[in-house]
């Protein structure tokens, strides 16, 4: 046998890849980690999931036919356009592996999600970052000045995780106008239910006969269902079914499936929390802005604290005062907008940190 060149098990490369750090649950403390929306789940999804349990001896539908069907109706779409899977960020994967071969680039704003550079770097893309602007938002035009020959997928986050800016419409038809036809451009649109400024354009309906955008979003976030894992995107059929072939099988599960269909048939009350969250969002931001410059209007259910060198000591502060929140070492503090009580705590630790 030939000489074996020395290695372990595994990739090397990733010893080097840092882990994908969730927000802290702490018991008895007020979790503002984690863009989760405070109310519980809306009403009949632990009916559908406790009705659903009788039937985990089988495989859920693989095709997810009917919740596709009904995300399709909802968003006035053909079925074979839609996508789910185990999460948003697990279709954020699939659409890296459908679109990129190896040395391919994956070009993204950053500060960004966490998650796209673990992708990148997990799967052939090779990553692209382009700064945020001083305002903490995407550069757009900075980033079709980045696009070259081996750009092939193109992530803008909008509202932007994690710190809430938006992307308007006028500023991004001008970016997909740039954008060569055989680029594919994700809109991560994960917020999009805390959006209100009119200017900022719901993907779906707007750009949704381009070929080369797609749309990504989740319940998670307004729709309560983070605990079960689904999201979905909206492609062009030909995207759509490429990404189909590279997502794992059953990855949407039959109690997914149920809540999801139940999730959407409360939408009225999920609106209605959503209007809590927003009201709550502007309030939180107006008092955060009196504390400390530079805070950046958001359009999603957190706020953005731009504090520097200062962020990983404001989160054990708040900590401290029985309120978790996320902190970017170097960079800044994500908050997530909680119920009124919590978000007085949050604002009671950020009053005694900043005296
Ligand atoms: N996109 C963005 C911008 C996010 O912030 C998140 C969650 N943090 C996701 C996608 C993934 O959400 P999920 O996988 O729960 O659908």
């Amino acid at each position: 046998m030939s000489e074996r060149p020395q290695r372990g098990l595994t990739r090397a490369d990733l010893d080097a890849l840092p882990n994908y750090v969730p927000g802290r649950s702490v018991p008895g403390a007020i979790k503002l980690a984690s863009n989760e929306v405070p109310y519980g789940p809306l009403p009949g999804v632990v009916e559908a999931v406790a009705d659903a349990a009788a039937n985990v001896h089988r495989y859920p539908d693989m095709g997810v036919g009917v919740l596709r069907d009904k995300f399709a109706e909802r968003l006035g779409v053909p079925a074979e356009r839609v996508v789910t899977g185990c999460g948003s960020v697990a279709l954020a994967e699939h659409l890296v592996r459908a679109t990129c071969l190896p040395g391919d680039e994956l070009l993204y704003s950053w500060r960004s999600f966490e998650a796209y550079p673990i992708i990148a770097a997990t799967t052939a893309a090779t990553s692209v970052r382009v700064p945020n602007t001083a305002e903490h938002g995407h550069d757009l035009a900075a980033m079709a000045a980045a696009i070259t020959d081996r750009t092939r997928l193109i992530l803008v986050c909008n509202p932007n995780n994690p710190t809430g800016t938006s992307v308007r419409k006028a500023e991004l038809d001008e970016f997909l106008d740039a954008v060569p036809d055989d680029v594919l451009v994700v809109l991560d649109e994960a917020y999009k239910e805390f959006v209100t400024d009119p200017n900022v354009p719901d993907g779906v309906e707007v750009y949704g006969d381009r070929p080369n955008i797609a749309v990504l979003r989740t319940l998670s976030k307004a729709w309560g269902l983070a605990g079960l894992r689904i999201g979905y995107l909206v492609a062009h059929p030909e995207v759509a079914a490429a990404v189909r072939k590279v997502v794992t099988p059953f990855s949407t599960s039959m109690a997914a499936q149920a809540a999801a269909l139940a999730a959407l048939d409360a939408e009225e009350e999920m609106r209605r929390r959503c209007d809590l969250v927003i009201a709550e969002r502007d309030r939180v931001e107006i008092a955060l802005a009196k504390l400390l410059p530079g805070v950046p209007a958001s359009q999603a259910n957190f706020v953005w604290l731009p504090l520097g060198e200062r962020s990983v000591a404001f989160a054990q502060a708040c900590e401290a005062e029985g309120v978790i929140v996320r902190p970017f070492a170097g960079d800044g503090v994500r908050v997530t907008i909680g119920t009124a009580e919590e978000n007085d705590a949050l604002l009671r630790a950020a009053d005694k940190y900043f005296a």
